[in-house]
């Protein structure tokens, strides 16, 4: 594995391997590696000639400074872990060659109504920055794919406007959530959690299945008593709750009842203690 810093130098590494008709697959992360990001990088090398890492902490997409500061960096356990996987570089850029021009003023992107709903309401601004820094790492890397986590689900759907808007040749491949053996999906951020806050954690994910079962056992359960009871689990083992939304997968619009749509999306977003955990569920009627 090479480890490359520099945009230019990642172009010039890359414009070499597509001269060999070599297909290039790109996934990107913030680091704290964990099982979830490696088994990206395992279907992004089942499909790709080349497989590319980045690891970079995005500053434009937190909203919230303290959690910018406090997000974990453990880049020497990152690289040891990487130097295990099938990735050939890893794309570890400083902030300065990311955003030369500086974090000021950055460009907008007109993402519609997903940008202001679920994680866009809770963290204004956090697609901005998504956007701004995919933008920036696509130009860097020019992949033929791009292969992303199910976990981030609204991350996934804005990256696919993105990817329209800015008329980028590239896809996105969006791949399964991975959970630990209790159903926690994995995060860098549960590395944050306390021995008590980790094995309180996995709440949300028997949330999400406690709701899909009330949807798929059709049982005589309005829309609005399966999302109190989800409220009511989640509040009683401790956590705060910033929603829990049941969308239509595919716009993710709230559905207004049960039968009005065939492919549903449970979303939820919960602090437990200073922690905010995401995790989601497709569920098909
Ligand atoms: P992050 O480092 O958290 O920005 O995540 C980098 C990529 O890994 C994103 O595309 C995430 O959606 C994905 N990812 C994070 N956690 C998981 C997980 N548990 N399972 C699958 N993909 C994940």
């Amino acid at each position: 594995m090479t480890i490359i810093q520099q945009p230019t130098a990642l172009l010039e590494f890359i414009y070499k391997q597509k001269a060999k008709d070599l297909s290039v697959g790109f996934v990107p992360t913030m680091g704290a590696l964990h099982k979830g990001h490696l088994e990206l990088i395992k279907y992004c090398a089942s499909h790709c000639d080349i497989t590319i890492c980045s690891i970079f902490i995005n500053p434009t997409q937190f909203n919230d400074q303290a959690d910018y500061h406090k997000y974990p960096n453990r880049i020497e356990e990152d690289i040891r872990m990487l130097a295990g996987s099938s990735v050939n570089v890893l794309f570890l850029p400083p902030v300065n060659a990311v955003y030369p021009d500086g974090m000021d003023n950055l460009e907008q992107y007109n993402l519609g109504s997903i940008e202001n709903i679920l994680e866009g309401q809770y963290r204004p601004g956090h697609f901005q920055g998504v956007c701004q820094v995919i933008t920036r790492l696509l130009k860097a890397v020019e992949p033929d794919f791009l292969f992303m986590g199910q976990k981030d689900y609204q991350q996934c759907m804005v990256v696919n406007k993105l990817l329209s808007l800015i008329g980028s040749k590239t896809q996105l491949i969006t791949c399964p959530t991975v959970r630990e053996a209790d159903g926690l999906a994995m995060s860098s951020r549960n590395l944050r959690l306390s021995a008590v806050q980790r094995k309180l954690a996995p709440e949300i994910h028997k949330t999400l299945l406690f709701i899909k079962h009330s949807i798929s056992s059709k049982l005589p359960v309005t829309l609005y008593q399966i999302k109190s009871d989800a409220f009511k689990r989640l509040e009683k083992t401790g956590f705060s709750v910033d929603y829990v939304q049941i969308s239509d997968s595919i716009t993710l619009k709230p559905i207004k009842s049960l039968s009005s749509s065939p492919s549903l999306v449970i979303l939820i977003a919960a602090f437990i203690g200073e922690i905010r955990l995401i995790d989601n569920l497709i569920v098909n009627v």
